[in-house]
């Protein structure tokens, strides 16, 4: 992610983010205890908003964690901080951990209130050589826990298995479980198979709720394509004509290597381009709405 821009909601107002400072007890630093999001902002307006805060809400609940704001609220300080950063294509961070209390004790704390954070950064578009040549992955055993369906900032998991596409020069981690591959370590993962439909793997606890997903889901059902959310056996995505990767930061991206073998004649695929290009429009209709 490009550095953060200077401006940034921290425990109820916007302040300059190098006058922020965190205290060592928070739970977020010691337990990693906390959960967060990240919204895209598309001509400075959130994208896909309401999706984002469902899931904020769920992730919230699930952890056992107040929401410290009703959602005009929310609203009201993502909002801000984008304005206050010169609004334009922006992916806006937040996170709500459980605060900082007088001792380390793994137990709930009582009497603390949450620290909650927000910052945005520039969102730069997808470099013109990932849209004609796609992108390299690689496979690896998913080493995280098992309640992946909450958007936790314990993502240690996520790092170690972020990092070792990077050591391997690659884009992405595909996961894999029991035989199935779920997710990108950062990423909703999509084929399309050998019938033409394009398949996602069901929600469930081994994978995040992608907001980009459902999006990716949606287009791609409105344009007429066949589409599925079903299991995704490890051998079907080798062999599969095309995969994808969707998050809220890179959209949609055709991965066209996959653990050094090429993905379909190696070139993004026509489905792909067929669904960048209805993301594109969609993003279009938001900006000039
Ligand atoms: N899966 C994981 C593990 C993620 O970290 C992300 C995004 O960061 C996604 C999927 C995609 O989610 P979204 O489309 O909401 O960005």
């Amino acid at each position: 992610m490009p550095n953060p821009l200077p401006t940034a909601w921290f425990n109820g107002r916007f302040l300059p983010l190098g006058d922020i400072s965190v205290s060592p007890l928070d739970r977020g630093f010691l337990f990693g205890d906390g959960i967060y999001e990240v919204i895209p902002a598309y001509g400075g307006r959130l994208f896909r908003f309401d999706a984002h805060l469902a899931r904020l809400r769920y992730s919230l609940g699930e952890a056992r964690l107040d929401d410290p704001y009703s959602p005009a609220q929310w609203r009201e300080v993502l909002q801000g901080v984008a304005d206050r950063n010169g609004g334009g294509n922006l992916s806006v961070y937040l996170q709500v951990t459980r605060g900082a209390a007088d001792m380390r004790d793994h137990r709930f704390p009582s009497g603390v209130s949450p620290t909650v954070f927000a910052m945005a950064s520039p969102l730069a578009p997808m470099p013109q050589q990932v849209l004609d040549e796609g992108v390299t992955c690689i496979t690896c055993e998913d080493i995280r826990w098992r309640r992946c369906d909450i958007k936790t900032i314990s993502l240690l998991g996520n790092v170690l298995l972020r990092q070792q596409a990077e050591d391997a020069g690659a884009a992405e981690t595909i996961l894999l479980m029991g035989g199935c591959a779920t997710e990108g370590s950062a990423s909703t993962l999509f084929i399309v198979d050998a019938a033409g439909t394009v398949c996602t793997p069901p929600k469930d606890k081994r994978l995040l709720p992608g907001i980009t997903r459902d999006l990716v889901l949606e287009l791609a059902r409105d344009g007429g394509l066949a589409v599925a959310e079903r299991e995704i056996r490890e051998t079907e995505l080798r062999g599969a004509g095309e995969i994808w990767l969707a998050s809220s930061t890179r959209e949609v991206v055709a991965v066209t290597s996959l653990d050094n073998q090429p993905v379909g004649d190696g070139r993004p695929g026509t489905m792909w381009r067929r669904v960048w290009h209805l993301f594109q429009d969609y993003k279009q209709t938001l900006i000039a709405a």
